[in-house]
């Protein structure tokens, strides 16, 4: 399953799965006009943003949004949308609510159970992953009446295993948080450097809390890879990438 482009060159890119379910969703790309980094106090999406995502079926008058810290907190859309507060988990059960996550290398999780009104989309980097934001989006759809096993789950274009070369501080705390688990996602490049595979890793932590492996979409795009189209943090760091989702 590959993502699909939108525009030439593209402007955004939608998940198959996430469409076939009906669900309205994007990722921006560099080429994505109107994509302002957050604030708190105004929407970090303007208006050229808006009339670009309209073919997506995204409606950003009620575009829900948070303070991304790198943890681990969820923070539920209110109907009317707007800034929900410190989170890097976002939870919608309005029909029409806009998540918007932001990200430039770090991991955007959408998760939604087709059957219940539960949407939820997730800020995961290495720190998200240790302090276990994904498993924290599960379970905030869970709250929400979702099933695990029907749960559908799409992952962003992020860095990937090619070009994430982590130290000794990131392994010392991945180790901790996953003694039995953290040596099938890394790769010894050299002494004290690791390549971090934080899709293998958060893929298998979804398996974990119950998500079928087939119900996991994973285009792995990697940001460094592809910078013409893609922000990468580590690559020049020149913006953000948003990913944006609400319930049909
Ligand atoms: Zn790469």
């Amino acid at each position: 399953m590959n993502l699909v482009p939108h525009g030439e060159p593209p402007v955004y890119f939608t998940f198959p799965g996430l469409s076939a379910l009906g669900v309205p969703h994007a990722t921006t790309t560099r080429h994505c006009p109107g994509v302002a980094p957050w604030s708190e106090s105004a929407a970090p999406l303007r208006a050229e943003a808006a009339a670009a995502l309209a073919p997506a079926g995204l409606d950003l008058a009620r575009l829900t949004w948070a303070r991304q810290v790198h943890g681990a907190d969820l923070a539920r859309a209110a109907p009317k949308g707007g800034f929900a507060g410190i989170a890097d988990v976002l939870l919608s059960t309005e029909r029409g609510v806009a998540l918007a996550i932001f990200t430039a290398d770090c991991l955007a999780i959408a998760l939604c159970d087709p059957d219940v009104r539960a949407l939820a989309l997730a800020h995961v980097g290495w720190r998200g992953t240790v302090r276990g934001a994904t498993q924290a989006a599960v379970e905030a759809v869970r709250g929400a009446g979702a099933r695990v096993e029907r749960l559908r789950v799409a992952i962003a274009p992020s860095i990937g295993p090619c070009c994430y070369e982590v130290d000794e501080p990131v392994i010392a705390q991945l180790s901790s948080a996953y003694p039995s688990l953290w040596e099938r996602w890394v790769r010894s490049v050299r002494t004290g450097h690791w390549m971090l595979d934080l899709w293998t890793a958060n893929e298998e932590l979804l398996r974990r809390a119950g998500v079928a492996s087939e119900r996991i979409e994973n285009p792995r795009l990697c940001t460094a890879c592809h910078p013409r189209v893609l922000f990468s943090y580590r690559r020049g760091n020149r913006g953000r990438l948003a990913t944006l989702a609400a319930l049909p």
